[in-house]
């Protein structure tokens, strides 16, 4: 069996966004499963659409990822360098052999010239292919135009290691250009020669690139090379199913992500299930899981869907599954400002309270503020609650004074507070939706809370009070 080494070729021209890092991390898991190699390429051969900050923004993200790679632009490795654009002498001795075995011409149009070509096609209603445009003389290539591949038009059939079995007709090779004037290759010849270079044995990529696929195996058999095994990566939908996921369906590059209170091992686990499955029900899984259990071969070949809150279920049950301790230490930046000068033990009370709703860590600070300040009373807290609405204001007041009472004599040990609020419950003769509901927003003002009890006792005696005070002034 030949080693297995995988490449990521991202373009920098752009932040990597979901299906991106997906690319990637099939690639990781190929190559790590296999003990083969994971390879870094940057493909930045195309400079007027390179965005400055993308190279160093995409291996920052593979690594918050823990998608960690053996070869690489900053790494080096036996194939370096690892950006093309620092391989323009390679891609030149690449595209002499083809001149060489006169597979590769200078294309001697101007821009105007092929514009008429383009007009003649259509007027003829064919479509525009370049080899029939492909003159008889031509001069050598100094590289000032751009150099085509002289293409071998034919049929083909191949596997697809998602996609199945595919085929192509002769209509769809063209000339296609090597070498732009500019000096820079095109994809499509600098990435085979790379992948060749590198000794690639599977290339993963998106489905854009597939209609170009019976080109590439032209070339490949133009300068004698045995493709590598052929990946195409169905997209990544946006949450509607449909369109081709955006920025617009509010999907974040990982580093937001990450700053936001992620977890890696939920993204992580959440981009290998987007197209992905183990064929059983289990739903997350750990990079050890993934890298035993991923196959090409059980990647769906139509989009997968992007669904955000799926990524905040698998997150939360991670946050659920963590000791005290690593939930403290990972809490650390989101606490909200209001909780400067609280002690720690206070803080991991706090948090054992609001583990169990907590999706990321970014929510901390929202749903921990009341523990460490007077939230002022809200009235909309009670004019919207379904049951409480319906309740008028002294009948209020009277609730929650005779909550007061009881409270105030309770020692605010948690049971203690349980058994209070269940006397109350029957003393009062009302529902906890009503009961709790009106303790519950007194004391914290917000809609929800963690259990009532456990809150007040985490609170302590002297802020409930407090601000049952402040709630009754209002009625
Ligand atoms: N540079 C290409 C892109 O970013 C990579 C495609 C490939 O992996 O070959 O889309």
């Amino acid at each position: 069996m030949t080693d297995v080494r995988t490449r990521f070729a991202p373009s920098p021209t752009g932040y990597l966004h979901v299906g991106g890092i997906r690319t990637a991390l099939f690639g990781w898991l190929l190559a790590r499963q296999a003990n083969g190699t994971f390879i870094l390429r940057l493909e930045d051969t195309d400079q007027q659409r390179e965005v400055k900050e993308a190279k160093d923004h995409i291996i920052r993200s593979l690594l918050a990822l823990g998608l960690d790679y053996d070869e690489g632009p900053d790494k080096g490795g036996p194939y370096a360098p690892y950006i093309q654009s620092e391989r323009l002498e390679i891609y030149k001795t690449w595209a002499n052999k083809l001149i060489a075995s006169g597979r590769a011409y200078a294309d001697p149009y101007t821009a105007e010239q092929v514009k008429t070509f383009r007009e003649e096609s259509a007027a003829n209603k064919l479509p525009f292919l370049y080899r029939n445009y492909r003159p008889d003389q031509t001069t050598p290539w100094d590289g000032s135009t751009p150099l085509r591949f002289k293409s071998d038009p034919k049929a083909y059939e191949w596997q697809d290691a998602v996609m199945g079995d595919m085929k192509s007709g002769p209509e769809t090779i063209d000339d296609f250009v090597l070498i732009k004037s500019d000096g820079f290759p095109t994809y499509n010849f600098a990435h085979i020669v790379d992948d060749s270079e590198m000794k690639i044995s599977h290339i993963l990529r998106g489905q854009e690139f597939l209609p170009s696929v019976p080109n590439y195996l032209n070339l490949y058999e133009a300068l004698g090379l045995q493709p590598p095994v052929l990946t195409t990566l169905p997209p990544v939908l946006g949450p509607d199913g449909k369109k081709k996921l955006s920025k617009r369906d509010g999907a974040r590059d990982v580093l937001d992500y990450i700053r936001s209170g992620y977890l890696a091992e939920a993204l992580i686990s959440f981009i290998a299930t987007l197209g992905w499955n183990d064929g059983s029900q289990q739903e997350i899984f750990t990079k050890s899981e993934l890298i035993q259990k991923f196959s090409l071969d059980r990647v769906g070949r139509s989009g997968a869907q992007f669904d955000e809150r799926r990524l905040n279920w698998i997150n939360g049950n991670l946050i659920r599954d963590m000791s005290l301790d690593e939930l403290y230490k990972a809490c650390l930046d989101y606490w909200p400002t209001e909780a400067d000068g609280y002690g720690e033990a206070y803080k991991r009370s706090v948090l054992t309270l609001v583990q169990e709703r907590l999706k990321y860590f970014g929510e901390l600070a929202e749903l921990s503020r009341f523990f460490f300040v007077d939230l002022p009373v809200n009235p909309d807290l009670i004019s919207h609650h379904k049951q409480l609405a319906k309740l008028t204001k002294p009948d209020l007041k009277d609730l929650l004074s005779q909550a007061r009472d009881a409270l105030q004599h309770s020692n605010f040990e948690t049971s203690d507070l349980t058994d209070c609020l269940n006397s109350l419950l029957a003393q009062t003769g009302q529902k906890p939706a009503v009961l709790f509901s009106l303790i519950r927003i007194a004391t914290t003002q917000s809609p929800a809370s963690p259990s009532l009890a456990e809150s007040l006792n985490v609170l302590g005696k002297e802020k409930v009070l407090k601000r049952i005070d402040q709630q009754l002034d209002c009625f």
